[in-house]
């Protein structure tokens, strides 16, 4: 395109190029030729009127010569010419107006009228030729002169009116010229030979004048049509987007006053068009906001701004999305400014609501873990004021499971906004309230010395302490803190959550319903924690576990009845590790779940060695109780040792129990069709425990040994004992009595009632062959062989199949 541009520019300017015709399009040629008419039939009569004019001069000039009646004949002719020409012209034109101007001019017809145009012009060249024929044998060299000038401004004159057609121009130029140099000739002066060369350059000059000129009014022709049709395409392209999307352009003055769009127009629609009607001023239409402050900005430095978001001062609060720039006329004087504006008030709602929702709880409406983030670190930057001391608090609901599980979710949802609201009374003056998720809140608090700040963390953990109501109960839920001190304002966030954390798990190890501040000793006890995890892995891959067996005693015979099961951990360097020290841990990192179905596959391997009337008795975390595995395990284990299901007991604490009631209540429920026996371990240290005790039917009932520890010197306690002891009696259950230690607390607790006794009294928890003096064991070889007999004799009736199809009676109802 550049390149034929640059060809097109050198031709026009070299007289080779000005002589080439230019290149139309053939459409194109009607339309110029009827422009071309259109143009030369303007100045017609001012052609018939010049020529009659000269007629005229020539006629009195030489009135009195010889040639007078020759000039007579030829003016009638030049005149009788002349008025055809008029004629066909008023004809011409009164065509032209009863034509419908939208109808493309004819092909045929306008290439006859430049045709007709160049006869008319040759027959006038040809009159004008002879004129010089006529009068030059007939005047001196003075009249030869005033010809000569006539002759000489008919060719200007005429050309130059007629030049819009270049045919007509040069049909009349051609005979005029020929006629008025044969005449000079006639005349043997040699002065003429100059005049006639003259002629023949004025006829050159005119020549090529009229071929440029005819080439210039091609070209603008052209360009014109080409900016035409770039107009309406733009102008289409501009209704299209103005149809199709919810834009609209504007446009200002130099003094910001919104004027209309030189554009075709363009459909108007909307109020935000109506809006931007002229006549306002841009910066009124919005309210004040930084992006505005940032429009009024570049609309005083003439700087272009794009994509500004604008909040528009009326009555439905609209979002307009604003670009514009700068514009300048053409000598470079800044006009105003120009661009596009649509109404993004819905996409700005729907953005708006997503942000909210990435940065709140929709529940609480409190600030979410991303957004608690962000504020942090944004705080971090900025050191605590002199004097004063922040803290970050981690809180988490003490009992929050407990009151989904029983009363449900939607109480448990109200129990959080509760939370939250009384966090946010107590201490609205935070700096930040955040809800982490589930019952898990983040505060942030900076007070006027360390007492106030403590006494502050004092006083919330009271209030939630609180009881709470809910839809008419009352739900006792505790909640636990961890505070961190924020000693340095550049303090890494992660780590600052990081010790808040271990403070609130400090905090729930001391009993819960509390509060505890960080300190590096929790980092320490953390990181050892951690050690033992990785350890316990260790542990159960290496079989560095054992079980030790506690014997349990009958009160009224003093025959040994059963076993608890208590594991050890043989450390490689640690030597050996109680229960207490890893359990806990074994539960918070999940591989409670393996641990426990070990123990249950060991203690039941062991009871082989047993005498068959012999009980055992498992302890089961409550984390065992929701894995999938309990029970496959529980029916491989049996069946494998040939063990009655009667003689595996299940020890399990109320906490148990707690969680997602329901679910567990079926999974008992299973375990007790299989067969096997259900204890309720450490019973009095929880708490509700008359309400589990009604609803699920346990077997045992075992008394916790601080009781029992105190019976001697606390008359409660053995107060106690002894209604527990009653309370087992009334629903049918055994007692067993835990931590019996001295004949005194024996003798209590055989004089009540209680059935069985358990305690260092009887035997510490040792490894099966150490108890071989208090009953029967058998040595591994004797117990397979016992196993080979009772499969050889069919005696074997704990099968998988029968155990499994028990559980499965009850899993199906369960589904
Ligand atoms: P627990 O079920 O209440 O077990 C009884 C605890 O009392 C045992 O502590 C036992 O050694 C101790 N004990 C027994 N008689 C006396 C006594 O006369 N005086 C005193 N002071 N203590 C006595 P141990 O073996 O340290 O076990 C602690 C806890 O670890 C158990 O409490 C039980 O909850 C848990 N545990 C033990 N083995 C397992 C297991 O295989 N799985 C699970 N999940 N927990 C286990
Ligand atoms: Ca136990
Ligand atoms: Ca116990």
């Amino acid at each position: 395109m550049f390149g034929h541009r640059k060809k097109h520019d050198v031709d026009s300017y070299s007289i080779t190029g000005v002589l080439r015709p230019v290149e139309v399009p053939e459409e194109q040629q009607p339309v110029i030729r009827a422009r071309q008419l259109q143009t030369v039939g303007r100045l017609t009569p001012i052609v018939g009127l010049a020529n009659v004019i000269n007629a005229a001069v020539v006629v009195m000039s030489f009135w009195n010569t010889p040639a007078a009646r020759l000039l007579g004949i030829w003016s009638v002719t030049l005149l009788a010419a002349t008025a055809v020409m008029l004629g066909a012209n008023i004809a011409s034109r009164n065509k032209h107006k009863k034509r419908d101007p939208r109808t493309p001019p004819s092909v045929i017809g306008t290439q006859k009228g430049i045709e007709r145009y160049a006869r008319f012009s040759s027959l006038l060249g040809m009159i004008w030729g002879v004129l010089p024929l006529l009068v030059m044998p007939f005047t001196d060299y003075n009249s030869q002169m005033t010809v000569s000038i006539i002759m000489a401004g008919m060719m200007f004159g005429g050309v130059i009116l007629i030049s819009r057609i270049p045919e007509a121009a040069l049909s009349f130029l051609i005979p005029i010229t020929i006629g008025y140099i044969v005449g000079l000739q006639l005349w043997q002066d040699p002065r003429n030979d100059y005049l006639s060369v003259l002629a023949l350059v004025y006829a050159g000059v005119l020549w090529v004048t009229t071929k440029w000129s005819h080439r210039q009014f091609i070209e603008q022709h052209l360009s014109g049509l080409a900016i035409q049709q770039q107009a309406q395409l733009i102008g289409l392209l501009l209704r299209d987007f103005e149809e199709s999307t919810s834009d609209w352009l504007w446009q200002t003055d130099a003094n910001g006053t919104l004027v209309d769009i030189p554009m075709p127009t363009l459909g108007e629609k909307g109020s935000s068009f109506q809006a931007m009607a002229k006549g306002g001023d841009i910066g009124s239409l919005f309210l004040p906001t930084d992006t505005k402050n940032t429009l009024m900005r570049c609309l005083e430095r003439k700087q272009g701004f794009r994509d500004l978001v604008l909040n528009v001062d009326n009555e439905d609060g609209a979002w307009w999305s604003l670009t514009g720039k700068p514009i300048y006329d053409t000598v470079g004087r800044f006009i105003g400014f120009r661009g596009v504006a649509s109404d993004i008030t819905q996409s700005k709602a729907i953005e708006d609501r997503i942000a909210y929702m990435a940065h709140y709880d929709p529940l609480t409406g409190l600030p979410n873990r991303a957004c608690l983030h962000e504020q942090l670190e944004k705080i971090a930057l900025t050191p605590v004021e002199e004097g004063n001391e922040r803290a970050l608090l981690w809180l988490d609901l003490d009992n929050f499971k407990w009151v989904n599980d029983t009363l449900g979710h939607p109480a448990g949802d109200e129990l959080l906004c509760q939370v939250a609201s009384r966090l946010n009374e107590h201490i609205g003056s935070a700096e930040i309230i955040a809800r982490l998720g589930g019952d898990e809140f983040a505060i942030l608090v900076e007070m006027h010395g360390r007492d106030a700040l403590l006494d502050c963390i004092q006083n919330l953990s009271d209030r939630l302490n609180e009881p709470y109501e809910i839809w008419g109960s009352i739900v006792h839920c505790g909640a636990s803190i961890g505070v961190r001190i924020v000693e340095q304002h550049s303090m890494d966030i992660d780590t600052l959550l990081k010790h808040a954390d271990l403070a609130l798990y400090q905090a729930k190890e001391s009993g819960k319903r509390t509060w505890c501040v960080f300190t590096p000793e929790l980092a320490e006890k953390a990181k050892a924690r951690r050690g033992i995890e990785l350890d316990l892995h260790r542990a159960l891959e290496n079989e560095e576990l054992t079980l030790y067996f506690q014997p349990q005693m009958c009160a009224h015979t003093g025959r040994i009845v059963g076993c608890e099961t208590l594991i050890r951990w043989n450390h490689p360097s640690r030597g050996l590790i109680g229960p207490n020290n890893f359990i806990q841990h074994a539960e918070d990192s999940g591989i409670i779940t393996r641990l426990g179905d070990w123990a249950l596959r060991e203690a039941l391997f062991a009871a082989r060695r047993l005498p068959d009337d012999m009980g055992i008795s498992v302890n089961i975390s409550p984390l065992q109780i929701h894995s999938s595995s309990l029970v496959t395990t529980i029916v491989n284990a049996l069946a494998v040792n040939q063990i009655d299901p009667s003689r595996l007991e299940l020890e399990i604490t109320e906490s148990v129990l707690m969680s997602d009631t329901e679910f567990t209540l079926d999974r008992l429920n299973q375990l007790k069709d299989i067969g096997v026996r259900i204890a309720l371990d450490d019973f009095g240290t929880g708490f509700s425990s008359l309400n589990y005790l009604r609803r699920f039917p346990f077997d045992k009932l075992k008394i916790d040994k601080s009781f029992v520890e105190d019976i001697d010197h606390n008359d409660d306690s053995r107060a106690i004992t002894q209604a527990t002891l009653e309370l087992a009696r009334a629903l049918n259950m055994t007692c067993t009595a835990e931590g019996v230690e001295t004949e005194s607390q024996k003798q209590f607790l055989t004089e009540i009632g209680c059935d069985e006794l358990q305690g260092f009294m009887i035997s510490r928890p040792q490894p099966l062959e150490k108890l071989s003096h208090l009953f029967p064991v058998l040595t591994q070889q004797e117990a397979d062989e016992a196993l080979a007999t009772k499969r050889a004799s069919g005696d074997a009736d704990t099968s998988v199949i029968q155990l499994q199809d028990a559980a499965n009676r009850r899993h199906r109802r369960m589904g």
